[in-house]
């Protein structure tokens, strides 16, 4: 797959999936701007991107605030003059029941997960419009769904946002050559991973590694993805060869859900 050429904007990027998404699509050639709530990881991504050859460009922005994108969309315009492909990947989560479920979880959880990837998405198809040109890739999760094992409800319901989002904006950008995606990762050992395990173990008396293990009996194909997984999906839809493919929520997953 080969994005030479392409400027790349990455949300999420300081860790994690994000993080992968970022360092695969320079790896294929790409300019990418790393965006992050957390200022410190996104210089770190940002400078992995340096090392590779490529133009990078570290931003900090809270993605749950409109006008932080805006200001993080004109900031990556005044260095790259333009957005091929967004990688809206930012999210977030906490392991827990439906009934323990508040309504800050929901204000939180769809602040980001909801607001923020619908926001990204509109301010960068903004740009993407007078070049009749784009790719947007969302990342959703198969929570959104309907998996069994999500860290919670309210969850869930922002990744089913982020799928239906997806299917409306491909319809509506289509006509402007703009491409919308989405990947819906299964398990994926990353920080927020590791975070879900490690409260499901301590209300379950279990282990981590034992709540890990049960977890990865469930999966077809018997493994986990690394970030790497997602990001080769990702690459893949930002690039040339996927030209005709949008409106689409491709699982990684491993077969854990069959739809
Ligand atoms: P992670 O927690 O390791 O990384 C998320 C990154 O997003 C962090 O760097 C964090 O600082 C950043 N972020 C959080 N809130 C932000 C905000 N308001 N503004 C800007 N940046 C913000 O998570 P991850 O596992 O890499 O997950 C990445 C995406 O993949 C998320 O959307 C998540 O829901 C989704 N996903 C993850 C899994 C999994 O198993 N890890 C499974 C399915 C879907």
């Amino acid at each position: 797959m080969n994005l030479s050429g392409q400027v790349v904007l990455v949300t999420g990027a300081g860790q994690g999936i994000g993080k992968a998404c970022a360092l695969a699509m320079a790896k294929a050639g790409a300019d990418v701007a790393a965006v992050d709530i957390n200022g410190e990881s996104v210089k770190e991504t940002a400078s992995a991107i340096a090392g590779l050859g490529r133009r990078s460009l570290a931003l900090r922005a809270d993605l749950g605030s409109v006008a932080e994108i805006d200001r993080m969309v004109a900031e990556m315009i005044a260095v790259f003059g333009r957005i091929d492909t967004l990688v809206n990947n930012a999210g977030v989560t906490r392991r827990a029941d439906i009934m323990d479920l508040t309504e800050e979880d929901w204000d939180r959880t769809h602040r980001v997960n909801a607001k923020g990837v619908f926001f990204c998405l509109q301010r960068a198809a903004r740009e993407m419009i007078p070049r009749r040109s784009g790719r947007i890739i969302n990342i959703a999760s198969i929570a959104g769904k309907g998996y069994a094992g999500t860290s919670n409800a309210i969850y869930a319901a922002s990744k089913g946002a982020v799928i239906s989002l997806t299917k409306t904006a491909a319809q509506q950008l289509g006509p402007y050559n703009i491409n919308v995606n989405a990947v819906c990762p299964g398990i994926v050992r990353t920080a927020m991973w590791r975070e879900i395990n490690r409260i499901s173990a301590e209300t379950e008396g279990r282990s981590p590694e034992e709540v890990e293990a049960s977890k990865l009996e469930t999966v077809p194909i018997r493994r986990a993805n690394e970030p790497e997984d997602i990001a080769d999906m990702v690459v893949f839809l930002a690039s040339p060869n996927s030209r005709n493919v949008t409106g689409q929520a491709f699982n990684v997953d491993g077969g854990l859900v069959p739809h």
